[in-house]
């Protein structure tokens, strides 16, 4: 097994397979890992042996609210938007999952539509991974302390009208590489455990929304006069919080 012109070989004969790097290879590889995903590509993941530097000092903090509409929304007013082509997408994959549906299983027909939508899966997974990466290195980059909502209490508001389980995985990836990479860069990430109403109580004095809540409300106005965008409100207390 090796490597050779871009090409990856078996060892085993003459096939080799073109190879698409994802990020350039730093650092000393120990050992690599091959699997084969759904639409017949390969994964390689190599792990290398490297030295990080920790980043330089930085005096900013912030809190991050994870969301749905965006993928997150930070105190600092960062927004990070869900791209349009992941929504592109994932009206395709609903058409031809609805397809799928109909076919009869095991037919031709079946395999052909399911791989193409696991062709899609495998297409959205992607975008979503280079976003989360990209986010989580600005993140990291900028702020010494990072302040989120931990999954526990993120699953507490579940949304029963949203893919759940992709949500979860999206957050889950967000806080793992959140905290590998702040262990690595010398920053700290700080997890609120414990739920309490941070979009509808007012950053500004503490008082809570006086009508009735709801999903619906993105904006409002507290009685103080304070106005609020309902995730960038969220956001402050997550940081506040966070620090404390
Ligand atoms: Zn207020």
């Amino acid at each position: 097994m090796g490597f050779k012109n871009s090409c990856f070989g078996t060892g085993k004969d003459e096939t080799t397979i073109k190879i698409k790097w994802l990020r350039s290879l730093v650092g000393i590889p120990s050992s690599c890992y091959v699997s084969k995903t759904k639409t017949g590509k390969y994964d390689i993941s190599i792990l290398v042996e490297e030295e990080i530097c920790q980043l330089p000092a930085s005096n900013k903090t912030v809190g991050v609210d994870l969301g749905i509409k965006d993928v997150a929304i930070c105190s600092d007013a960062t927004v990070f938007n869900n791209p349009r082509t992941t929504k592109k997408y994932e009206r395709k994959l609903a058409k031809e999952q609805r397809q799928l549906a109909r076919k009869v299983k095991g037919s031709n027909n079946f395999k052909k539509k399911r791989s193409k939508a696991a062709k899609i899966h495998e297409k959205i997974a992607n975008v979503r991974s280079d976003l989360t990466h990209k986010m989580t290195a600005k993140l990291i980059n900028e702020n010494q302390v990072i302040c989120l909502e931990s999954l526990k209490v993120k699953n507490m508001v579940k949304n029963k009208k949203l893919a759940q389980h992709i949500l979860d995985a999206n957050f889950s990836d967000i806080e793992r590489q959140l905290q590998y990479k702040s262990d690595g860069y010398g920053r700290t990430v700080s997890k609120i455990d414990q739920w309490f109403p941070s979009s509808n109580m007012c950053s500004c004095c503490g008082v809570l929304y006086s009508g009735q809540w709801s999903l619906a409300i993105r904006e409002w106005t507290c009685d103080c006069g304070q106005k609020h965008d309902r995730d960038l409100n969220a956001a402050t207390h997550i940081h506040v919080e966070g620090l404390r």
